[in-house]
This record gives C-alpha cells, structure tokens and sequence, in this order.
C-alpha cells in the first residue's frame, strides 16, 4: 500500500479525498482510491462515512454481564474506600513515571500515525485524550490505567503484529474503558493480575493488597474486569464499525504469531460454534473456571462470538442509525 498524501497537487491527476476516520485531505490518484492509506492515520482511504457520536451514553452499549458484576461489586461493603486506599499507597504519580521513564510516549511527533488514531477513537466516541505510551514487550497486549488521569499503554509486539485498522479496534477498546468509566476499578485489577504473575519480586506490594482487599473484593474485581471487557470490545466496534477488524484482532490475540496461518472464516466458525454451545448460565460458571485456573486462552474466541452477536443487534442498529452525528475533525 502506498502513502500517497505527499503527492503535489496537479500531478498525476489526483483526486483529493478526505480520509473518513481523521478528517484529513489527502491527494490520491484514481486508479488508487481503495487501496490507498490515509497519510495522517494511516487507515484505509474509502468513501464510506464514518460516523462520529456526539453525546454516547455508555448504557447504551454497557454489556448486561458487565453490568451485572459491577453491581456485585459495588455492593460489597467498604469496596470504594479500599479501592481509594490501595491506590493512594500505589500512586498514579507512579504509573505515570514508569511509563514516562520506561516506554515511548506517542504525540503529534512521536509516531504521529498512532497519535491520529487515539484521536479517531477519542472524537468517536467523545472523550478527551489521555496519554498513549508505546512499551517494548513480545506480547500482543494493552491496556489503561490510572486514577484521575488515564494512561494508555500499547505493547511492541502488538503494534508488530497488528494491521493498522486492528491497531485502531485496539487503541478504541482502551479508550472505551474510560468512557465506560472503568479506569478505577480495573487499575486495582490489573495490579492483581501483575501480582498472580510476580508474586515472589512483588511480595511487600502483595501483603499491602492483602491487607487492604479483603478475598471476596479481589476476586469480584477480577469476575468484574473480565466482563468489562465485553463492553470495550463493543466500543470499538462503534469506532471501527467493521465487526471483521475486531474478529481479526481477536483471532491475533488467540494465535499470537502463528495468527498469520490461521483462517479468519475458520476462526469464525469457532466463535458461532462456541456461542451455539453455551447458554448464559454455562457462560458465567466458564467465567468462574477461567479466572480461578488464571487460563485466557478461550477469552478471545468467546469476545469474537459476542461481537458477533452484538453486530446483528437493534442496539447496535440503533446506534449506528439513530444516533445524532458529528463533523470528523
Ligand atoms: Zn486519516
Ligand atoms: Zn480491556
């Protein structure tokens, strides 16, 4: 695919086109109109609009279990205050110095490519931009944390393996935590998650968490985070607007590196395969099993069934159709 923004006006008898996601004029030459990059965001050049949301109320795309296991965990005595307690002694400020020490920090002029896409997905779906760093790590992964100030992290080795419309459905799936107002909750979880890996180097940090969440607080924040992220898969679908850009991103997800062998309409098969087989019941007790074994290897493949599933909603329908628009900036 060829950039073809820095083509001079008047040669080859270009067209200008204005790219659907990032607003931004670019110069094509016919023949290329389709398979064309956008020279800002780098996403693909069509003439399909793409709607922006003015005023997106997360209920209106929050997914049920999602919700349900954030009111279990809301109605657990005390949650909010060890919550706030645990992250005081743990300290945005500290988020925020071992990424800004450690990591690459996206702006206008450091992978500007990137910087479009977080404002593709911050002006969809309507929040302000938080900061995005880029990590050195072999995993194909990200996620957001922080406390009054979101940070956005993105592994190198998702950005390696990614195309740049998943890298989109990705960086918009992080943005969705935060207009879901997710952020709170799911720092403290991710920090579990990172104590059940390096248990033995974090053991002083381990104890203080102990201290502060009682048994039943940590493993509903855990039952919680794995269902919010059914929601945020939902928010990139609203900015990607392509359910086959987050099956494919799933399906990376699943195979990692090997993903490049993998056939997506098998992968699909699989999903629809896996939604057939289990009713909401079976779901919530394969939750409980996965998050109690530490296993995500099947997570992805159920995300990509219930995308799937949403795809063909009224929700979603009425979303996309009824919803005011906004002018791409
Ligand atoms: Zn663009
Ligand atoms: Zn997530």
């Amino acid at each position: 695919m060829a950039d073809i923004e820095s083509v001079p006006n008047g040669e080859n008898n270009g067209t200008p086109v204005r790219c659907r996601f990032c607003g931004q004029l670019n110069q094509t030459r016919a023949d290329m109109v389709g398979s064309a990059k956008c020279g800002r965001c780098r996403l693909p050049l069509t003439g399909v609009p793409h709607k922006k949301f003015a005023e997106l109320d997360k209920d209106s795309y929050i997914h049920p279990a999602d919700s349900r296991a954030l009111a279990t965990l809301r109605a657990i005595p005390g949650i909010d205050t060890a919550v706030k307690k645990l992250l005081s002694v743990t300290g945005e400020s500290a988020i925020r110095v071992i990424f800004t020490a450690s990591a690459v920090r996206v702006t206008p002029k450091q992978c500007p490519d990137l910087y479009a896409k977080l404002q593709v997905a911050c002006t969809t779906l309507g929040v302000d931009m938080p900061e995005l760093f880029v990590q050195q790590s072999p995993m194909v992964n990200a996620f957001t944390g922080g406390v009054e100030r979101p940070v956005i992290v993105l592994y190198s080795g998702l950005l390696e393996r990614l195309t740049d419309e998943e890298v989109l459905a990705v960086v918009a799936h992080e943005v969705g935590h935060i207009h879901a107002e997710h952020v709170l909750y799911l720092t403290v979880a991710h920090l579990l998650e990172a104590l059940a890996n390096v248990a033995i180097a974090a053991a002083p940090v381990a104890s203080l968490v102990a201290q502060i969440l009682s048994t039943t607080m940590r493993s509903a924040l855990l039952a919680w985070s794995r269902r919010a992220e059914l929601s945020c898969d939902r928010a990139a679908l609203l900015v990607t607007q392509d359910a086959d850009v987050i099956g494919r991103t799933m399906m990376k997800l699943c195979g990692g590196t090997f993903a490049s062998k993998v056939d997506y309409e098998q992968f699909l098969v699989q999903a629809r395969d896996f939604q057939k087989n289990y009713d909401e019941r079976a779901l919530d007790r394969f939750w409980a099993d996965i998050i109690t074994s530490g296993l995500s290897h099947p997570f992805p493949v159920w995300r990509t069934s219930e995308i799937l599933k949403w795809v063909e909603s009224d929700q979603y329908g009425r979303l996309m159709n009824g919803a005011p628009e906004i002018a791409a900036a």
